[in-house]
């Protein structure tokens, strides 16, 4: 029987959400915990999603679920898309599409040029919840672990759970398998274990991906569909919904009317706010793949701990 769950509400978000004061390094059996002004907030993932949605729906979105959009066909004035609900395809036209499908790459139908192609050696992710929280870690930190083939963050949820995503080397996924691969990189790193239950991990698609055109002839591309990186302190979310915002007058004004140029403007402000930040992460989590990086890096945030909080800003900002 299906279980009904509480109603997700703003206040309850925020109730279950526990605010991040400090960013914990676990790297070669040492740790430092540096403090984190804006450290963000650790929420339940599946909560926002649902709130996110009933905003939409307030203001007039029809959210069609579950669907498969997919991107048909263009003429002069219009786009179109094809969309599959309980087995029954619709075509539905539209002055502007907006390409928001994920790291997944169906959306983009045959239109090559949105679709997102994956870094050569990227690193894949996994992610699991565990139901305990380990005495050994401290709420309100987000703990990194970094080894020789990855890194994984760990964080206090709501409920007393434990979050763990996790970016690694693909031959040791497919090697060790997610639970194994993770607990070595923790083990390496010297971080307290996991708790030990059984627990679903999911996988996810390369981590460094990115679309050849994030905008043309009225489509625009935005979130993980446009570009991502390996994240570094979780950044996705905020680099998704902060280009679901700024997208907006760029579809404005496509939808009062098309010309060329809007696209060109959005991929400026797309290069400037976005990309800028995925390029900084990119290089961190590119020169911790080395161990003499790794080191370096250690040794200076532990003489300069100012270091890492003007990193997570920037990341951030
Ligand atoms: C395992 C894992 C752990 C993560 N942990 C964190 C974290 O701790 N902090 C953080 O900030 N970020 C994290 N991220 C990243 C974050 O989830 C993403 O960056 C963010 O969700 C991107 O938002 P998006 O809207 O672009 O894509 P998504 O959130 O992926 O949303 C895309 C949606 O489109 C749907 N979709 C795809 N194709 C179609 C189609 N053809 N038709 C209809 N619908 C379609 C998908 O089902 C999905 O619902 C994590 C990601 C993963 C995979």
């Amino acid at each position: 029987m299906e279980q009904l769950l509480p109603k997700p509400t703003v206040e309850k978000l925020w109730n279950d959400s526990i605010p991040l004061k400090n960013f914990h390094i676990f790297h070669n059996r040492r740790s430092i915990a540096l403090a984190m002004d804006e450290g963000g907030w650790a929420v339940d993932r599946s909560q926002m999603d649902s709130l996110l949605v009933e905003n939409a729906q307030s203001r007039g979105v029809e959210f069609l679920s579950p669907a498969k959009a997919k991107l048909t066909a263009c003429d002069s004035h219009r786009r179109s898309v094809e969309v599959i609900v309980d087995g029954a395809a619709q075509t539905l036209r539209a002055k502007v599409i907006i390409i928001a499908c994920g790291l997944g790459n169906q959306a983009a139908g045959p239109f090559e040029q949105f679709q997102s192609t994956s870094a050569q050696n990227s690193r894949l992710g996994v992610e699991a919840v565990f139901d305990t929280f380990p005495a050994d870690y401290r709420s309100g930190d987000l703990a990194m672990a970094i080894g020789s083939h990855g890194y994984v963050g760990l964080t206090h949820i709501g409920n007393d759970r434990l979050h763990v995503a996790a970016a690694l080397d693909r031959a040791t996924l497919q090697n060790l398998g997610p639970q194994a691969a993770v607990d070595q990189m923790i083990q390496q790193a010297g971080a307290p274990g996991l708790p030990q239950s059984n627990v679903t991990w999911r996988g996810t698609p390369p981590l460094t991906a990115g679309a050849a055109s994030i905008a043309e002839d009225q489509v625009f591309v935005i979130g993980d569909a446009a570009g991502y990186v390996e994240p570094f302190t979780g950044e996705g979310l905020r680099w998704a919904l902060e280009n679901g915002v700024g997208v907006a007058p760029f579809v404005i004004a496509a939808a009062d009317r098309w010309q060329p140029q809007i696209a060109e403007d959005y991929r400026l402000w797309y290069r400037r706010t976005i990309a800028a930040r995925q390029k900084l992460c990119r290089r961190l989590s590119h020169g911790l793949k080395r161990a003499p990086v790794r080191w370096v890096a250690h040794q200076a945030l532990r003489l300069r701990p100012a270091l890492a909080d003007s990193i997570i800003k920037q990341l951030n900002s």
